[in-house]
């Protein structure tokens, strides 16, 4: 996995952001949170039939000791700032994976969900997106995996998901198109 072997006393090279890289990919630890029913699938993927925990991907149930954020579930105006606090209590470097429809752009409320965020983007930054109404679990498994390729590019520069959001679930308007 790391590049350098040397094929003799099982020595190892490594760049220093390689390992950090690596540890972080091979570590991931989302929040237990769920929204609506994408989080039903979000639970399946944690269950046996699919076992996350083989990519390192365990469940922490306080989001200080959480590094990434599965938004699962149709964003209203009312959970918005709830999801806000609790990006902004999560460990750094964070991530946030945006499952379905509803996360991603409103889904079936798009248009006349009037206390629907219209994407989870608008209030705080998001990695990866998972496409589905539901996705699957392979499509989660897929998101963590787009997260984890994501991560070992990283070069000593913080995530997308540590920038500060400028924009707030408030000052959100309806878009017209829901990709
Ligand atoms: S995308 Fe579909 S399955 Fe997921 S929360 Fe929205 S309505 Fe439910």
């Amino acid at each position: 996995m790391l590049p350098g072997k040397t094929g003799e006393g099982e020595v190892i090279f490594a760049k220093l952001d390689e390992l950090l890289n690596w540890s972080k990919r091979s570590s991931l630890w989302p929040m237990t949170f769920g929204l609506a029913c994408c989080a039903i699938e979000m639970m399946g993927t944690y269950a046996a039939d699919y076992d996350l925990d083989r990519l390192g991907v365990i469940p922490r149930a306080s989001p200080r000791q959480a590094d990434v954020m599965i938004v699962s579930g149709t964003v209203t105006y009312k959970m918005a700032d709830r999801i806000k606090r609790l990006y902004d209590q999560m460990a750094t470097p964070r991530y946030v994976i945006s499952m379905g429809s509803c996360a991603n752009c409103g889904g079936p409320y798009w248009q006349h969900g009037y206390h629907v965020v219209k994407g989870v983007d608008r209030i705080i930054p998001v990695d990866v997106y998972v496409p589905g109404c539901p996705p699957r679990p392979e499509a989660l498994i897929g998101g963590f995996l787009k997260l984890q390729e994501k991560i070992r590019n990283e070069k000593g520069t913080p995530p997308s998901a540590s920038v500060e959001p400028t924009d707030t679930a408030k000052k959100v308007q309806k878009t017209t198109s829901c990709a």
